[in-house]
C-alpha cells in the first residue's frame, strides 16, 4: 500500500514521517508558469529567473512590460507562493542594457545585485514593477536578490524591497554568503541556495566547463559542508532556507539536503515528482544520517555511496 501511495504522490512534499518539504518550480516567463501550474503538484514557484525574458534586449524594459511579465507569473500560480528574482545579468546571461561587454572576468564581475554599482536605476524600477505586480495579487510574493556576497548587500536590499511592501531574501551563491548567513538571515526574511553558482564559486571551477564537471558536482562535500552552514542558521534564526539550483532536481541529493536544514526544493518542473516521490520514502532521521555521512565523505563518488547505504 505504501509502494503505490508513494507512486501516485501528488504533493505537497513531505517526508515518510511527515516533515514537510516544499517542492516549488523554476519558471522564466508566464508560458512556463502556466504549464509548471498544470502538473498540479507543484506549492508554488522558487525561482523565476527574470532576466531570461530579456536576453535579447538592446534596452532596458519598460516598467510597464515588465509589470505585465511578474503578473503573468503570478496569476499563473493562482495565489501560491512566488519567489520573484531580480535581474541575474552578466556572466553567462549578459544582459545588453546593463553588461560591460569586455569585463576580464565576468563570473566574478559586475554581475546580479551587483548592478547597483553601475546601474542603480535598472534594479529600481524592476523593483517598482514587482511592487505593481504584486499589488492586489493576493498571493505572496517573495523577492530574492541573486550574487549576494556581503551582509550590507542584504541589509540594503532588504531595506528597498521591505519599502515597496515586498518580502526581502537573498540567494546563497557565493561561499561568503554561506560563512554569514547567520548575520545575512537576520537582515532578511529568507534565502534560497544557488547550488549552480555555489558550486562554482566553492570549487574555483566554471560551471559551463565539461572538462570540470568532476569538481562542479554538487555532491562535493565542501559545498555540502556550507549548505550544512546555511541550513544551521536558519534553524537558529527560524526563517526558511531553500535551495534553487539544479543539485534541487537530484532524487537523493534531495534527502541530503533536507537532512542539512533545507525546507523548500525548487527545481525544473519536470523534474519535481521524482524529487517528491523519493523524500515521501525516506524520514527526517534517515535525512539527517544521510547528510552528515555525505558531509563526512571524501569526496563526491563517497557522498553519493553513502548516502544511497541509507536513502535506498
Ligand atoms: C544557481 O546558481 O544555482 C541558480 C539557481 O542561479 P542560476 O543557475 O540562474 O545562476
Ligand atoms: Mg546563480
Amino acid at each position: 500500500r505504501r509502494a503505490a501511495e508513494v507512486a501516485q504522490w501528488r504533493g505537497p512534499g513531505r517526508t515518510a514521517d511527515g516533515h514537510p518539504v516544499q517542492i516549488l518550480g523554476n519558471v522564466a516567463d508566464g508560458a512556463s508558469a502556466r504549464s509548471a501550474a498544470a502538473l498540479g503538484i507543484l506549492e508554488g514557484v522558487g525561482l523565476f529567473r527574470t532576466e531570461l525574458a530579456f536576453l535579447e534586449r538592446p534596452d532596458e524594459p519598460s516598467v510597464a512590460e515588465q509589470e505585465r511579465l511578474y503578473r503573468e507569473v503570478i496569476e499563473a500560480m493562482g495565489g501560491a507562493k512566488v519567489v520573484i528574482r531580480t535581474l541575474d545579468a552578466g556572466s553567462d546571461k549578459p544582459l545588453r542594457f546593463v553588461t560591460h561587454p569586455d569585463e576580464d572576468n565576468p563570473a566574478m564581475g559586475v554581475r546580479g545585485n551587483r548592478i547597483v554599482a553601475t546601474h542603480p536605476e535598472v534594479r529600481d524600477h524592476q523593483l517598482d514593477a514587482l511592487a505593481a505586480a504584486a499589488d492586489g495579487a493576493g498571493a505572496p510574493v517573495w523577492v530574492m536578490a541573486p550574487m549576494i556576497a556581503t551582509v550590507a548587500e542584504a541589509r540594503e536590499f532588504a531595506a528597498q524591497v521591505r519599502g515597496r511592501g515586498l518580502v526581502p531574501g537573498v540567494m546563497v551563491e557565493v561561499p561568503s554568503a554561506a560563512i554569514l548567513a547567520e548575520k545575512i538571515l537576520a537582515e532578511v526574511d529568507f534565502v534560497s541556495i544557488g547550488t549552480n553558482d555555489l558550486t562554482q564559486y566553492t570549487m574555483a571551477a566554471d560551471r559551463m566547463s565539461a572538462d570540470l564537471a568532476a569538481l562542479t558536482d554538487p555532491w562535493q562535500p565542501a559545498v555540502l559542508a556550507l549548505v550544512e552552514r546555511v541550513g544551521a542558521a536558519g534553524a537558529a534564526t527560524g526563517k526558511p532556507v531553500g535551495v534553487c539550483g539544479e543539485a534541487a532536481a537530484d532524487p537523493l541529493l534531495a534527502g541530503v539536503l533536507v537532512g542539512l536544514g533545507v525546507g523548500s526544493l525548487s527545481c525544473a518542473p519536470a523534474a519535481a515528482a521524482a524529487v517528491g516521490r523519493a523524500l515521501a520514502t525516506v524520514t527526517l532521521d534517515q535525512c539527517a544520517a544521510a547528510a552528515q555521512a555525505a558531509v563526512a565523505a571524501d569526496g563526491p563518488a563517497q557522498a553519493r555511496e553513502a548516502a544511497r547505504a541509507i536513502l535506498g
